[in-house]
């Protein structure tokens, strides 16, 4: 041992006695890393290091490793940190040509340094998650997906509007048990979006509670994000609370101008669940637009059941009445005098929409600009195509947020950064630039730009912290022993170049890219390397 440096020897003595030595006095491994500004994910400041990488490992930290390898790749004083985890994706597209099936490479995720992402987020997963795992192939980065309960409720009792029986409820308790064994990594909910609107909480608690027995986390896209946020928030806490499990409120956001400046409550309010003892942590992507369907501007009832029930209760005079009174409440209440804040990514019926917001679309149809009008152009297009859904009919971008308050979650420190973004085929429709950019944005913007974050506090945020939460005991964080998941990048170059005016266009910065200890990306290009796995949350199951 005395040949070794006192990193070095730490190290050993941290963790891996074993091959650190071995390592150390043999030849050979496959990947050194040299002069790096090791930025582990903790948080804690950066240091000057090598890092040494063997069969998807990180083996090795010290100033000077005296040790060989297959590759070696000169920092030169760029950051090393590890790799990003995403843990708020939608990437189980049912479009044929956009998703993880289609597009498993991820181009889009690898070139923004994400190596891990959870999908199935709020409430969206496919519901054989074994056979969706087994279908996954040549995959470029890691993947880990969590079982919906939207997705869960539909396949036991379609999209109505009701309470399950106790059969039905049984059924979907059986849907996330399998889906845990399969390996889900925890429960989401979308209980804004039919079906699991729906549901009331007890109903989510039962299905939790299934889910935590096999370590899951709660997701939650939260029922409301405008004035009735902190019910919200308090119902997703009681849901993981009763179920005994962490909860991850995904995309926090308050939603309409008349409410902008006050996202600091809500966070008081998470902050006060924690000194209680509740395991509760948010994340959120860093634009002030979110990404959604149409319906979503329609109230709850009126998008029960399918397509069909949907135009025919907007074809029905009275029901019409009623659903465009209701649309005037919502827009009133949100602080919006039009729809001039709701921008159409992808219609499918009439792609000469993409890119153009409603009041835009309303004046293309020759109908004069006034709500009554601009109602009209969302019922004749949820009555076109629009009503299927999101990947089938419309999807839109809508300006909900401030920066102010986007700023003010990302100060919070149990705020992860994470895209609640997809893997597009490049170039086609108008995606929400988030899915190219989310992670370079942050360092961009936010680090090196406008001083919200540190750097070392922003990596953290991408790493560790989501790690943590979501079990993941390996990744997230430069240390040997750990999954060789990193990134190599100068923080004073790296740049997001996907806007909402051109969003099909990947970062830049991010040079090496090393997924499970193999280089998917080198010096800024896509390597052929497909070292993805299927992962879960190692060591939380019972
Ligand atoms: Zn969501």
């Amino acid at each position: 041992m005395q040949q070794l440096s006192r990193p070095i020897y730490l190290a050993c003595a941290f963790v891996l006695f074993q091959i650190c030595s071995t390592q150390a006095n043999a030849a050979g491994v496959d990947l050194l890393i040299r002069q790096a500004r090791v930025i582990d994910g903790t948080g804690s400041p950066w240091f000057l290091s090598d890092v040494a990488v063997d069969d998807g490992k990180i083996v090795a930290l010290g100033a000077h490793l005296d040790i060989e390898a297959d590759q070696v790749v000169q920092a030169a004083g760029r950051v090393l940190t590890p790799g990003f985890i995403d843990v708020h994706t939608h990437v189980e597209s049912s479009d044929r040509r956009d998703g993880l099936q289609r597009l498993p490479r991820a181009d889009n995720y690898m070139l923004d340094g994400v190596t891990t992402i959870v999908t199935g987020n709020c409430g969206g997963s496919e519901i054989d998650v074994a056979a969706w795992r087994d279908s996954l192939d040549n995959l470029g980065i890691n993947v880990a997906t969590l079982i919906g309960h939207n997705s869960v409720r539909r396949s036991v009792m379609g999209l109505d509007d009701r309470a399950p029986t106790a059969d039905e409820m049984e059924k979907m308790q059986v849907v996330v048990e399998q889906a845990m064994r399969d390996g889900a990594v925890g429960l989401s909910t979308g209980l804004l979006y039919v079906p699991g609107t729906y549901a009331n909480t007890e109903e989510v608690i039962k299905l939790a509670k299934v889910a935590s027995r096999y370590g899951g986390v709660y997701a939650s896209h939260m029922r409301e994000q405008g004035a009735k946020l902190h019910d919200s928030i308090d119902e997703t806490v009681r849901i993981g609370r009763e179920a005994k499990m962490p909860v991850q409120i995904s995309h926090l956001k308050v939603k309409g101008p008349t409410r902008w400046g006050s996202i600091g409550s809500a966070l008081e309010l998470i902050e006060s669940y924690r000194r209680e003892g509740v395991d509760v942590v948010v994340d959120a992507y860093p634009y002030e637009r979110a990404s959604s369907n149409l319906g979503l501007n329609m109230p709850r009832w009126s998008v029960a059941g399918g397509a069909d029930q949907i135009a025919a209760r907007i074809e029905d005079t009275d029901t019409h009445a009623r659903i465009v009174g209701e649309m005037k409440e919502m827009l009133a209440a949100n602080g919006y005098t039009d729809y001039s804040f709701a921008a159409v990514a992808q219609y499918k019926p009439q792609p000469s929409y993409n890119g153009r917001t409603i009041s835009e679309i309303n004046r293309l149809t020759e109908r004069p600009a006034s709500i009554d009008n601009e109602i009209v152009t969302i019922l004749d297009m949820m009555v076109e195509g629009g009503a299927a859904g999101n990947s089938q009919g419309a999807s839109m971008v809508y300006h909900y947020m401030s920066m102010d308050d986007v700023d003010t979650i990302y100060r919070y420190p149990n705020t992860a950064v994470a895209s609640d973004g997809t893997i597009n085929e490049f170039g086609r429709g108008h995606p929400h630039p988030r899915s190219y950019g989310t992670n370079a944005k942050v360092f961009a913007d936010f680090v090196r730009e406008r001083h919200v974050l540190t750097l070392e506090d922003a990596v953290r945020r991408m790493t560790s912290l989501p790690a943590r939460t979501f079990s993941f005991q390996d990744r997230g964080i430069i240390r040997p022993g750990f999954v060789a998941d990193l990134v190599l990048f100068d923080p004073e170059t790296v740049t997001d170049k996907a806007t909402f005016s051109e969003p099909h266009q990947y970062t830049e910065g991010f040079d090496y890219v090393i997924v499970n200890g193999v280089v998917t990306v080198a010096d800024g290009e896509l390597t052929d390397n497909r070292p993805g796995q299927f992962v879960s949350n190692i060591g939380a199951k019972q």
